[in-house]
């Protein structure tokens, strides 16, 4: 087989991007709206322009870059992942979707394609709620899913809400909703994504065309007791609010595995207040991340979770829980698997269908215009974590399916 993709510019780009981290040496940290985010928005924004691509940032700053079609006026096709990180992840989750976008158009521009309907590179912030703790947070905002209120009451862990960091990035919160896209203003979505598990990696297979993606839910409870001095205040008269917290979360595990069927449950985050060595906490926060692949399976284990924090209520601890992000299990568009599939074969490429454990810009697209996701190998499955790889020659096969499903879909011809 003959590939299309070119490995070393892929290198180029995702090795140059990898250099936008909070934390070099140690993964990729990149928040969205810092510093480092900026940076690799510039750099994205200039390979985009080397690919011939006219580029804009949108209200929210989504970076994004247009091959004209020769109808203007039709339906974008949009292919692209997110700019953000997890603290301390890899060079790949994100990033490789991007690349393959802007990759597309270089193989347009050097095969002398045109496109009947345009193509859009899009380059989007937080995916990973890394920063704002709401996940899909910028393809929410692309699809109108939430509008730029969330941005007053998003805040991240120095306490700086959405949109006082939109200003300093130099974007106008209250411009926000121009970032959403009409229904009906997008043919389709096509998003390349690591595969982040073992499975690709362990068949020896090149791709996996995703047809559901599994629903999730992201919770943040909050136990609030009173702070008091560690020596003087007896053990049967605190109101320590670490201790509820814990409390909580030892129970959370085994209501995942009662509710099985490929069930998933993580707190990753938690914050301890005031967070003095001899001050009994008053308030702590943490994060509850929960999946499973049928729809029921989610409610109930939610359900559940709610049921424990309410039940943790009482001496002198108060317990509350917040729903930050629902989203049902994504079935992804028949029609799209079907060219993904015939344009596998075509460039023959060994292929899987496949279920994604993982959350993706694709699922919150899905809502919008029909959609695809492709998945290439992860090197031991690892993901969000510096060790994070793909081969890039396995990079480049994944972007000649996307190159080769955009060129069919956008009717391209040489110009
Ligand atoms: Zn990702």
């Amino acid at each position: 087989m003959t590939g299309y993709a070119d490995p070393r510019r892929i290198e180029a780009m995702i090795e140059g991007l990898d250099r936008f981290t909070a934390t070099p040496g140690r993964g990729t940290t990149r928040l969205t709206y810092s510093a480092e985010y900026r940076a690799a928005a510039d750099f994205v924004a200039g390979w985009m322009r080397d690919a011939g691509l006219t580029v804009r940032q949108d209200a929210v700053g989504t970076i994004i870059g247009r091959i004209e079609g020769r109808n203007p006026d039709l339906a974008p096709i949009l292919v692209g992942s997110h700019l953000d990180s997890v603290p301390n992840g890899g060079r790949f989750d994100g990033p490789a979707g991007v690349v393959a976008g802007i990759e597309t158009a270089f193989l347009f521009r050097d095969l002398g394609l045109v496109p009947d309907r345009p193509v859009e590179v899009v380059a989007m912030i937080e995916e990973e709620g890394t920063r704002f703790g709401g996940g899909l947070f910028g393809s929410r905002l692309l699809t109108g899913a939430i509008g730029p209120e969330a941005l007053e009451d998003l805040r991240d862990g120095q306490g700086v809400s959405a949109a006082e960091a939109m200003r300093a990035y130099g974007l106008d919160p209250a411009r926000a909703g121009e970032a959403a896209r009409a229904p009906g203003s997008v043919h389709a979505f096509l998003e390349l994504h690591i595969e982040q598990g073992p499975v690709l990696e362990a068949e020896g297979r090149d791709i996996a065309i995703v047809e559901t993606i599994v629903g999730l839910a992201q919770l943040r409870v909050t136990v609030r007791g009173q702070a008091a001095h560690a020596g003087t205040t007896p053990m049967d008269q605190r109101r320590d609010a670490l201790v509820g917290a814990v409390g909580i979360l030892a129970q959370l595990p085994d209501l995942a595995r009662q509710v099985g069927r490929g069930a998933v449950l993580t707190v990753g985050r938690m914050e301890v207040l005031p967070g003095g060595a001899n001050v009994i906490p008053d308030l702590v926060t943490f994060t509850i991340d929960l999946r499973a692949p049928a729809e029921a399976d989610v409610l109930r284990l939610i359900e559940m979770v709610e049921g424990t924090v309410a039940h943790a209520q009482g001496n002198g601890l108060s317990c509350t829980i917040e729903r930050q992000l629902y989203a049902p299990p994504t079935p992804l568009s028949d029609q799209i698997q079907t060219a993904l599939l015939a344009q596998a074969e075509g460039l023959g490429l060994s292929h899987r269908v496949m279920v994604s454990g993982a959350g993706h810009d694709a699922m919150i697209l899905a809502g919008l215009a029909p959609t695809g996701l492709i998945f290439v190998p992860s090197r031991g499955g690892v993901s969000h974590a510096p060790e994070e790889w793909t081969d890039y020659a396995q990079l480049a096969r994944g972007t000649d399916l996307i190159f080769a499903t955009i060129r069919q879909m956008s009717g391209a011809v040489p110009g």
